[in-house]
């Protein structure tokens, strides 16, 4: 976080108590070399956010940073019916070695520059304890279950929906698994807030040991995720709890036997009958986290939106509508170079929306950090490190080592931009930003466009 403007504090007008909206703190994440904050804010009586900033402020009122909130914030704009509120969200980054020695709490304000007040952010997370960031795991951990490729779908974009048919799966048994994350719970490399997701572009219910390292985890008290294609119907005993499930994602490539044709492959009825039961059995076994639908739009499947998106509200789940997009790290730098073969260039004329990438790269906020180089750790079926969710043994610098061989400190060495050649090479063409920011704004513009056509 750097300080950007002088403000004399004393002259701060500090409001405490009110109750217009001034802004949020979204999320607060830990990471091994610092923290993130994210929110939004903007200046409550004038709906708009451009004479405003944000102010972190210790116990004693000291001036710790501040930002100004310059990123795009359409679902804010939507919430308040006002385009004005268009780039009012912020993100801060602290170096972990910048921390006070003492715990205290920092107060989050909302700073009117013309006003010269400073309203709190009145939420849970507004006020954060430096204690919380004390711990140097990691907070997310990938870790693959079903050996790379090992997804029985057949979408063309995906690496693992183009190479499984030639490849015999192999699985992470249960015994393995728990030793590994025994192994990173002891050396400090995740922790009990880690949350472990059970998947990285593979189906996870394909692995023969999943209730078995579902019931390990839950037992251990850990935190996971899944997400999958709803091909395979997953369900547990009566005797099973599901408490320690934080999320569980239901990917669709669209809403009609048609789409599914085109991409998965499987019994479009079969698959609304496996989500529908998936739900009820986890939601019977304790599920309450977050259930979503990742809805992939495709041109063909832009106009089934509104019929999935109903489902999901019969369901009482989340959609979140994302365009598909090329997600093999190698096709996509060609693509970007100039430089995709023909026929692949023409099946994404066909297929995908591009359109956008360009103006979005520009839109880069240069403090926004690849999430996969800080927060991310990423082990592969035998126990690799590896190096992201989007590259693969294709790329360069990919494998690190056995993840029982390797202490924290190696693996934020190995993270570290400067030892890597693909991680430059992949800052450098902005494929960081595009496989893991939310640039997906035109996605919800053109389904607002498809629910209300301009007249
Ligand atoms: S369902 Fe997911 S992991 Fe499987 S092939 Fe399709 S995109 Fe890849
Ligand atoms: S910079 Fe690119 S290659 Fe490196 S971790 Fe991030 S997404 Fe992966």
């Amino acid at each position: 976080m750097v300080r950007q403007i002088e403000i004399d504090i004393n002259k701060i007008d500090f409001i405490d108590e009110h109750c217009e909206v001034n802004g949020h703190v979204d999320g607060i994440q830990n990471s091994p070399c610092e923290f993130k904050i994210w929110g939004w804010a903007i200046n409550p009586y004038r709906k708009n956010s451009k004479s405003v900033k944000v102010l972190f402020f210790s116990e004693n009122k000291e001036l710790l940073a501040s930002i100004t909130p310059d990123s795009p914030s359409l679902d804010v704009a939507e919430h308040f019916n006002c385009d004005q509120l268009n780039e009012c969200r912020w993100e801060a980054y602290v170096p972990k070695s910048s921390l006070p020695a003492r715990d205290q709490t920092i107060f989050i304000y909302t700073y009117l520059i013309d006003s010269n007040k400073a309203l709190i952010i009145k939420n849970q997370t507004s006020k954060v304890t430096l204690a919380m960031f004390r711990s140097n795991a990691y907070p997310i951990l990938y870790i693959d279950i079903v050996s790379a490729s090992g997804c029985n779908a057949n979408c063309y974009w995906c690496p693992s929906g183009c190479n499984n048919k030639s490849k015999t799966l192999t699985f992470m048994n249960c015994k393995d698994f728990s030793e590994k994350i025994n192994y990173m719970l002891d050396n400090g490399i995740i922790n009990h807030n880690t949350n472990i997701e059970l998947y990285d572009w593979s189906e996870p219910f394909l692995n023969k040991d999943f209730k078995k390292i579902v019931r390990f985890l839950n037992e251990s008290g850990l935190r996971y995720g899944v997400s999958t294609n709803a091909s395979i119907r997953m369900l547990f005993e009566r005797s099973d709890k599901l408490d320690g499930l934080h999320q569980l994602i239901f990917s669709m490539p669209g809403f009609s036997q048609a789409s599914y044709d085109r991409h998965h492959g499987f019994n479009f009825g079969e698959i609304l009958t496996n989500i529908r039961a998936i739900l009820e059995n986890y939601r019977a076994r304790g599920f309450n986290g977050r259930a979503a639908i990742n809805y992939q739009v495709y041109q063909h499947s832009l106009e089934e939106y509104e019929a999935a998106s109903n489902f999901a509200s019969s369901l009482n789940i989340i959609i979140n509508p994302y365009f598909a997009s090329m997600v093999d790290y190698n096709v996509l730098e060609k693509y970007l170079d100039g430089k995709l073969e023909t026929e692949i260039l023409y099946r994404a004329s066909k297929e995908l929306f591009l359109y956008f990438l360009q103006d979005a790269i520009k839109k880069r906020n240069p403090c926004w950090k690849c999430p996969p180089l800080n927060n991310h750790i990423t082990i592969d079926v035998r126990g690799m490190v590896v190096r992201c969710c989007i590259t693969n043994s294709n790329c360069s610098d990919y494998y690190f080592k056995n993840i029982l061989e390797c202490s924290l400190e190696e693996i934020i060495n190995f993270k570290r931009v400067a030892n890597s050649d693909i991680c430059k090479r992949c800052i450098q063409h902005n494929i960081d930003f595009i496989v893991n920011s939310e640039i997906h704004v035109s996605c919800h513009c053109l389904l607002r466009m498809l629910r209300s056509p301009p007249s």
